[in-house]
């Protein structure tokens, strides 16, 4: 199998790249291109590890330095947009990995889907702000999107062989992150190092961030409606902090489906890039008696409010969901850089949805617009 990784020096990026190695021999798999933001050193690495044909890198001053430091091997550098898209459709590559991060692994998704690439997809956002638009090119041109995602991968585990007509409803899990169980009050004070302690899972910053504010799980609310074609009231969010159950199906004979695993990004990555026959994995196995019990709550719509405004604008579909991702993304960079509080990020993703009124069935153009319009009016 031949496969392009958007987003290589990232968290998924780099444990899909240690699936590659650990199958090496199994189920080969052959890496045509990779792309990264600024991580010029990994990146380098990578080439003269795997000998991709493209590396393509955002940022134009560090492809440059990048193109430097690998004259001397057969990958060709490739830079912004346009180089992203172009890594997306290596020509060789069966599968893509999209393992970027936020709004911005939109469109290099897209250009892999028109060029008939398979989809393995991490880029939640890509479906939170174009699901419609992504699940009709996937159809038209009749490639696959598997879902690298913990949860979407459980339930697409879950519904491999099912009817659709059968499902009742989704349980999708959440750990609840770091501040499960904290008052509003007590969330007023925290600070990006409190926030960026996950208690199960080693993320990114952005992600870490949102599942903090549980942002995350309404994401990922959308991102499951557009995956599974189900509505928004048939997924039921369920906290459960030990991250052994990824998610559920109930059935509507009552049969309730579980995928569980170790908390380990590498179990879906694998499921996905080998789909549909599994591979032997040599990391630690789960034991549910090391475990002991496996716990259940409700998630508190009130403390985490990001949870709430994410299910509104995706009960409310068109153009919402692009707003709020993109008012999403601003709040969690400054967020990050210091400039606002915890609480803010869900004030700015509030007072940003109130300015839009809705636009029914988006055109990609649009989506571009008002997710660059968003960002401008909260530089
Ligand atoms: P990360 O921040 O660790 O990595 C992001 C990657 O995207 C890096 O390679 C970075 O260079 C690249 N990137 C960032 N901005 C870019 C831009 N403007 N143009 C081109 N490339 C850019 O993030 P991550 O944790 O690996 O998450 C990646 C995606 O996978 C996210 O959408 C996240 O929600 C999803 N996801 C991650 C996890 C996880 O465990 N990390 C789990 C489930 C889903
Ligand atoms: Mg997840």
């Amino acid at each position: 199998m031949r496969l392009s990784i958007l987003g290589s020096t990232g968290s998924i990026g780099r444990q899909a790249l240690e699936v590659v190695r650990d199958l090496n021999g199994i189920f080969d798999i052959e890496v045509t291109a990779i792309s990264g933001n600024t991580n010029i050193g990994l990146l380098e690495n990578q080439i003269r590890e795997f000998k991709p044909k493209i590396a393509a890198v955002f940022d134009e001053t560090s492809a440059a330095k990048l193109r430097m430091a690998v004259s001397d091997t057969e990958t060709r550098v490739l830079c912004g947009e346009g180089g992203l898209c172009e890594a997306a459709a290596e020509p060789s590559a069966d599968m893509v990995l999209a393992a970027i991060v936020g709004f911005a692994g939109l469109v290099p998704t897209l250009c892999a889907i028109d060029e008939g690439k398979d989809i393995a997809l991490a880029n939640k956002e890509t479906l939170v702000t174009a699901g419609d638009i992504v699940i009709k090119r996937v159809s038209e041109r009749g490639v696959r999107l598997l879902p690298v995602d913990s949860e979407h991968s459980a339930i697409f585990q879950c519904l491999d062989g099912e009817e659709k007509k059968s499902v009742r409803k989704i349980l999708l899990t959440a750990s609840g992150g770091p501040f499960f169980g904290c008052s509003r009050e007590e969330l007023k004070s925290v600070v990006a190092a409190d926030a960026l302690k996950h208690p199960n899972w080693s993320m990114g910053a952005k992600i870490t961030i949102d599942s903090a504010t549980m942002m995350n799980k309404g994401l990922e609310v959308i991102e499951a409606k557009h995956l599974f074609g189900v509505d928004i009231d048939d997924i039921e969010i369920l906290v459960h902090r030990e991250s052994v159950i990824h998610s559920m199906v109930e059935f509507c004979d009552g049969s309730v489906m579980a995928q569980l695993a170790r908390p380990s990004m590498k179990m879906p990555i694998s499921h996905a890039l080998t789909y549909p026959h599994r591979q032997p994995s040599r990391d630690a196995r789960l034991s549910l008696t090391d475990i002991g019990a496996l716990t259940f709550a409700k998630p508190d719509y009130n403390v985490f409010g990001c949870l709430a405004l994410a299910l509104e604008a995706g009960r409310a579909g068109g153009i919402m969901p692009t707003v709020m991702n993109a008012a999403n993304e601003a709040a969690v960079a400054k967020f990050l850089n210091g400039e606002i509080s915890f609480l803010q990020i869900e004030d700015i993703v509030r007072d940003t949805l109130g300015k839009y009124s809705n636009t029914e069935n988006p055109s990609l153009d649009d989506i571009l617009k008002v997710n660059a319009e968003v960002r401008a009016r909260l530089a």
